[in-house]
């Protein structure tokens, strides 16, 4: 049986007379990787926000590991960890600063070294966050996550903008993430990420969810329907050739 952390039930949110979230459930269950598909302005980040405590709710119910958002939020902050827009980073500390400057906010004890060794920034540790590349940066913002040793993180597009390595690398690390315990909700644009990382998927459009399963399932379920591509697949994809041609290791002089 999964055990579910996260039980979200006939959830709505309305932006005055704008219903952008309309009356959606699913649960989340400890240790997956959870993914929330869905283009622009389908009410992914104000779902995930809403879980996050960041946002207020219009309709619903909400439960994180046992806890009821309505009654127990400052409960619910304690256990998860949120990655911020890389925006709001101070552009002019180093890492290390950083680290303790979070430290402090979540009166947790830990080593800014581990935490970056975590992450593969340890080299970093005296760098301005604005002297980062893409890849470092959302690897920084990730690691900031996982200070108060959260049992669930929220990961709002944490690959958009990425070249392919620096996609790949942080596949890794986000899988290492859950590997290691912690539940993982991501949102992503790229469907082949999604496949690589996403134990369930949740495909979200204009605030209803249209589907909900493991990727391999919803494609066998599109296949069993009738579904045939129009080209025959090749073996390899562009993105193969790149990554062939221009190898896996990272790029962030
Ligand atoms: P997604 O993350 O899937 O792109 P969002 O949750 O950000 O979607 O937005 C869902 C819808 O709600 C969009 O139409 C967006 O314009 C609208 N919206 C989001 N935040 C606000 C807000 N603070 N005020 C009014 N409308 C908003
Ligand atoms: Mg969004």
């Amino acid at each position: 049986m999964k055990e579910p952390i996260i039980q979200v039930k006939d959830l709505t949110k309305s932006y005055g007379d704008f219903e952008a979230v309309r009356g959606i459930s699913f649960d989340v269950y400890k240790g997956e990787i959870f993914g929330l598909l869905g283009p622009n302005g389908a009410g992914k980040s104000t779902t995930l926000e809403i879980i996050e405590t960041l946002r207020q709710k219009s309709g619903g119910t909400v439960i994180v590991d046992g806890m009821n958002l309505d009654t127990d939020p400052e409960a619910i902050k304690k256990i998860i960890g949120v990655q911020l827009q890389t925006a709001g980073f101070y552009p002019n500390l180093n890492l290390t600063e950083l680290i303790h400057l979070f430290v402090g906010l979540y009166q947790m004890q830990m080593d800014p070294m581990e935490l970056l060794a975590k992450v593969d920034l340890v080299d970093k540790a005296k760098s301005k966050f604005k002297e980062l590349s893409g890849g470092q940066k959302q690897r920084f913002s990730i690691a900031t996550t996982l200070i108060n040793r959260p049992k669930i993180i929220f990961l709002d597009e944490p690959t958009t903008g990425l070249d392919p390595q620096a996609r790949r690398n942080l596949w890794d690390l986000i899988l290492e993430i859950r590997n290691n315990g912690t539940t993982v909700i991501i949102t992503t644009h790229y469907m082949d990420e999604a496949e690589v990382l996403c134990d369930r998927v949740a495909i979200i459009d204009s605030g209803k969810i249209i589907g909900i399963n493991s990727p391999n399932q919803l494609i066998d379920e599109l296949v069993e329907s009738g579904f045939e591509k129009v080209k025959e697949v090749k073996k390899a994809n562009l993105e193969d050739v790149f990554i062939h041609m221009t190898g896996k290791q990272l790029r962030e002089a």
